[in-house]
């Protein structure tokens, strides 16, 4: 089995959950005693979010690099960049290392078009939906998604920020997310939903979800297992 490198902490919330997640998979594939070869490199989150907020994005790169430097030094095989929106800067950091970087973007295109959704509806915070970084990553992958309106927009990232990053799990917050789901099925024709911050599914239940929904963090997981274990 390779070694798996997790950029974490971003936030802890769901760098546990990819933790979890990837054990899971190891003892589901192998067997018995068997669980995933992780390394973990979990930043401080409170300043990388302050980067984002005043758009230092060459700040957050430069904590990148080095979080996948430490992680290529220990001995990972394989990078996953446990966030979203931290993607902006996967070709900076992909240049930076030798080590390759399972992405999540394309793990979810891939993830989307088998499962024959052609307009999915992508919610994630402001930057991974306003920023053409991760659609374009999609659309590479054969899929073009939509995202919701301003004011839905602007609700998804104070709900990311201000309480699912800080650990925060509120039923109207969930109640908000389906609804603005639905609205987008009868105003834009999407047909599915990628729940794309790492986050999400500790708010909302893929059933919950009246269009078929794509949980990032568990993509991104069974792909770095299916990687590690190639
Ligand atoms: N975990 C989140 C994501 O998947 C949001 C935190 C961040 O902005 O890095 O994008």
């Amino acid at each position: 089995m390779k070694t798996l490198g997790l950029i974490g902490g971003m936030s802890w919330e769901s760098t546990a959950v990819y933790y979890q997640r990837l054990n899971r998979l190891a003892r589901q594939r192998l067997g018995g005693q068997h669980s995933a070869k992780l390394i973990v490199w979990s930043v401080d989150f409170a300043p990388i979010a302050a980067m984002q907020a005043a758009g230092d994005w060459a700040g957050a790169t430069a904590v990148m690099i080095d979080a996948a430097r430490r992680l290529e030094g220990a001995g990972a095989d394989g990078l996953m960049i446990c966030a979203n929106t931290m993607h902006l800067m996967a070709p900076e950091v992909a240049a930076a290392v030798s080590t390759p970087i399972i992405h999540v973007a394309h793990a979810t295109a891939a993830a989307v078009q088998t499962a024959g959704v052609r307009r999915p509806l992508l919610l994630a915070t402001r930057f991974t939906m306003e920023k053409p970084f991760y659609r374009d990553c999609l659309r590479a992958g054969g899929v073009d998604a939509v995202v919701p309106e301003a004011a839905d927009r602007d609700r998804l990232h104070a709900i990311i920020f201000d309480e699912l990053v800080q650990g925060r799990f509120e039923p109207e917050s969930r109640d908000a997310v389906i609804a603005m789901t639905r609205r987008a099925v009868a105003r834009d024709d999407i047909d599915g939903v990628i729940l794309g911050c790492t986050e999400f599914g500790l708010l909302v239940s893929t059933a919950d979800m009246p269009v078929p929904a794509f949980d990032t963090t568990d993509i991104h997981a069974r792909a770095g297992m299916a990687f590690a274990l190639t």
